[in-house]
């Protein structure tokens, strides 16, 4: 069994954003990521910092807006379009959740393509369904680029994925079927959810239950992958995978912390690198 070290491959690919980086500004191109957090939601907060310490490490400027709960759906919209026109912005991200009465889908559908870091535009949603260059929302991304550093070859592969949100599970179907897996979606109306993870060659949780994913419901020499960050009482991070047992089965496995969520945040920075350049 080998843990995927997650914090280890997203060091490496932050180092060499840094020099691509350093490369863009000897070109006198200054690259610049602006996020909008709406409200004060506590999570959202710990992800902001962390994005903004990580674009400091890179060299990326970062443009915080925060803007009360009580803003406008008109506030947002016009926010997002001054911020689309900014040539000095390359990257514009909405952090979600934003409160229930804004329309977070006209949001993103505002954010031009072209500086839609995280990948939520549907038209750059539509552009990874027919497997065309674009932004892929990044802890999908990420999750792929652990699959190439390992050498996972998803060709032929059943891979299961539990949840289907549009920031996680629903990317990742097209993640991996552009990589010719055959794959399979469960969520929480699936019967039977254990006669499909039993099989899965690859097995990628994304759920946000503890321990959810027990020893039984994998298959001996399983790929895992657990997307699920959940915070205890006790303030420590727990995935969706019951690690202790379930590593004892797997081939490969991704521990939380240290799994996918620093990948999430190195595949960011590679989005606004990739957006500063084009
Ligand atoms: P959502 O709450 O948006 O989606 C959860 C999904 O899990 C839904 O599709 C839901 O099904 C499904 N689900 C819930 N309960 C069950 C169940 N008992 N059996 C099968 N399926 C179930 O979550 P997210 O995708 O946003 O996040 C999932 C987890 O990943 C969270 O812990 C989150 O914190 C973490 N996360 C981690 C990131 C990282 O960087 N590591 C990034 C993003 C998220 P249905 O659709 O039917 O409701």
């Amino acid at each position: 069994m080998e843990i995927i070290n997650g914090k280890t491959l997203a060091q490496e690919i932050r180092e060499k954003l840094k020099i691509e980086c350093d490369e863009l500004k000897i070109k006198g191109i200054k690259p610049k990521l602006a996020v909008i957090m709406v409200g004060e939601d506590k999570a959202s907060k710990v992800y902001v910092k962390n994005k903004s310490k990580a674009c400091n490490e890179i060299g990326i400027e970062f443009e915080e807006h925060l803007l009360s709960a009580d803003i406008t759906q008109d506030e947002l919209i016009s926010l997002i379009k001054k911020l689309n026109t900014d040539s000095t912005i390359h990257g514009i991200l909405l952090q979600s959740p934003i409160p229930k009465n804004l329309d977070i889908n006209e949001a993103f559908r505002t954010i031009t393509p072209e500086k839609d870091v995280d990948g939520f535009n549907p038209i750059n949603v539509g552009k990874l369904c027919l497997n065309q260059d674009t932004f892929v929302s990044c802890t999908p991304y990420g999750i792929m680029k652990m699959f190439e550093k390992y050498n996972i070859d998803l060709e032929g592969k059943d891979v299961v994925i539990i949840g289907r949100s549009n920031i996680v599970g629903k990317p990742l179907i097209q993640c991996c079927l552009n990589k010719n897996a055959t794959v399979t979606v469960c969520h929480s109306k699936t019967k039977n959810l254990k006669e499909h993870t039993k099989n899965a060659d690859v097995l990628i949780v994304a759920i946000g239950k503890p321990k959810f994913v027990t020893e039984d419901m994998v298959k001996e020499n399983a790929v895992i992958i657990d997307v699920g960050i959940n915070r205890g009482e006790d303030g420590k991070l727990t995935g969706d995978v019951d690690f202790e047992n379930v590593s004892k089965k797997a081939s490969y496995i991704t521990p939380v912390p240290g799994g996918v969520g620093p990948m999430t945040i190195a595949m960011l920075m590679n989005n606004v690198i990739k957006a500063s350049s084009n």
